[in-house]
């Protein structure tokens, strides 16, 4: 009897289908009720805003205004005015003794850690509602089918935990070939979790100041047409520039002042260096990438945006980024390679989830803390690094902050904190959904305000 091969049997799985299986594994358990929009928002053509080319001689702010976009940077610069200090207090003391609670329960599993994270969502509906009492219910409501929904899945949690090593994340050579299958799933779990340890990390307050010359448009929640092709000037410089309105967060998170001398550890194609220089407020910036084609497009986006004279204060570099160490920056943007979350469910080009680049992505998390290490030591004492990512993944997210912060405590006698980047959230609710983490801030997409994902961390050097 004739019986077919199972390899030709077995339907066969696009990278994208295979990322969106993985997704809807690792993310529904830590995304619960949240998870069935997100997912349908990653789906969806994103959003996109227009950042203002200060360099172009044009009325690009009048012509926006025209086409009933709105200028977010603005809205969030009135919040910021509108908040007053006792208010940031109080919320920095309220994350501060959350986190301090978090961390007595020293052997949080990650059935907990969902439950946090829930916990973070009703806090911040409460904010966006201003507390009604309707919304509070109907989040008491969905917490409780949240939990239910985390009890059913607990067991199998904690079996695939067990099975692998409860020390989540090490520092595996980048060399480290995963050949055995039970060995890849168990590499697969620990890079796609994210268990809340012990180390004891300082959060501090920040103070978040939405740069003057920063125009950003976008058009008002719900609504979803298209920005026409910028037009340029007389000199050729094109009016705006289209991007994933999240982006200018991690630049805005870097509270830039006059003088800064900037590093951008992973530039390229350039949408946050073109975004920094828009502040009108650096000094010098280091645009560092790996890829030269990648680097190629970024090159092509000063010719188009910005003036020769402006260049001269921007110095393109190609260099492995983890080989950074000079401490001579005060302001560092580590931008890192992920996932890219959004991209991977919807193209199978050039997709991470294609069987051949397993290791690759299981190394992700690895990659992105010694980027983020290098970030840190290139960055001058009292400064500050931002890190992001645009995955919603934990490990890539908090998971890397906390391993990276561990190994400093550690191994070096450089003291980090974590900058809170509460009031980030607070004035840009309007625009975009936060999840507040542990250490970071993440904006998670939905068809409504279909941004993200972005993922936003800042920490301090202090000495
Ligand atoms: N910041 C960019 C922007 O706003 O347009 C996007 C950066 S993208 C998320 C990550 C970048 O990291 C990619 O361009 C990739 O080439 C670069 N990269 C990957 N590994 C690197 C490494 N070891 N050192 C430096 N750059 C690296």
């Amino acid at each position: 009897r004739y019986k077919k091969k199972w390899a030709v049997n077995r339907p066969h799985r696009t990278p994208s289908q295979l990322a969106l299986d993985h997704f809807d594994m690792f993310y529904q358990p830590v995304f619960g009720q949240k998870w069935p929009s997100i997912r349908i928002a990653l789906l969806t053509s994103q959003k996109y805003c227009a950042l203002v080319n200060n360099f172009a001689e044009s009325e690009t702010v009048l012509k926006l205004q025209q086409l009933g976009a709105v200028n977010m940077a603005d809205l969030a610069r009135k919040r910021a005015g509108n908040i007053s200090k006792s208010s940031k207090k109080t919320k920095l003391k309220e994350k501060g003794s959350s986190l301090k609670d978090e961390m007595s329960g020293a052997q949080t599993d990650q059935f907990n850690e969902h439950s946090l994270e829930n916990q973070n969502w009703h806090k911040n509906d409460n904010l966006a509602n201003d507390g009604g009492s309707r919304e509070h219910a109907e989040n008491e409501n969905k917490g409780k089918l949240d939990d239910e929904h985390f009890a059913t899945n607990r067991k199998e949690t904690e079996r695939d935990l067990l099975s692998g090593d409860s020390d989540l994340f090490t520092f595996v050579p980048a060399e480290t070939v995963y050949s055995e299958p039970e060995l890849l799933q168990q590499e697969e779990i620990k890079q796609s979790t994210f268990t809340p340890n012990d180390v004891p990390i300082d959060v501090i307050p920040d103070k978040i100041v939405v740069p003057t010359n920063l125009q950003v448009f976008v058009y008002p929640k719900g609504e979803i047409k298209d920005f026409p092709t910028p037009q340029s000037d007389k000199a050729g410089l094109l009016g705006y520039y289209l991007m994933d309105a999240a982006s200018i967060l991690p630049v805005i998170a870097l509270n830039l002042e006059p003088g800064d001398s900037v590093l951008d550890l992973c530039a390229a194609p350039g949408g946050k260096s073109l975004t920094i220089l828009q502040t009108l407020l650096t000094e010098q910036i280091l645009c560092n990438d790996q890829s030269y084609s990648r680097l190629q497009r970024l090159r092509d986006i000063l010719k188009w945006y910005v003036p020769s004279a402006v260049q001269t204060d921007l110095q393109i570099c190609r260099r492995n980024g983890t080989n950074y160490t000079d401490p001579s920056f005060s302001k560092v943007l580590v931008d890192v390679p992920c996932s890219t979350d959004r991209h991977v469910v919807t193209a199978d080009d050039n997709n991470l989830f294609k069987p051949g680049r397993f290791s690759e992505r299981l190394q992700l998390p690895n990659l992105q803390s010694k980027l983020l290490l290098a970030g840190i030591r290139s960055c001058k004492p009292e400064d500050s690094i931002v890190y992001s990512t645009c995955t919603l993944s934990p490990a890539q997210n908090d998971g890397v902050i906390q391993a990276t912060m561990e190994h400093i405590w550690k191994e070096t006698g450089v003291s980090l904190a974590v900058q809170d980047l509460s009031p980030l959230r607070l004035i840009f609710r309007d625009i975009f959904n936060f999840v507040d983490c542990r250490y970071g801030q993440l904006v998670i997409p939905s068809l409504m305000s279909n941004f993200g994902p972005m993922y936003i961390c800042k920490i301090k050097k202090m000495n």
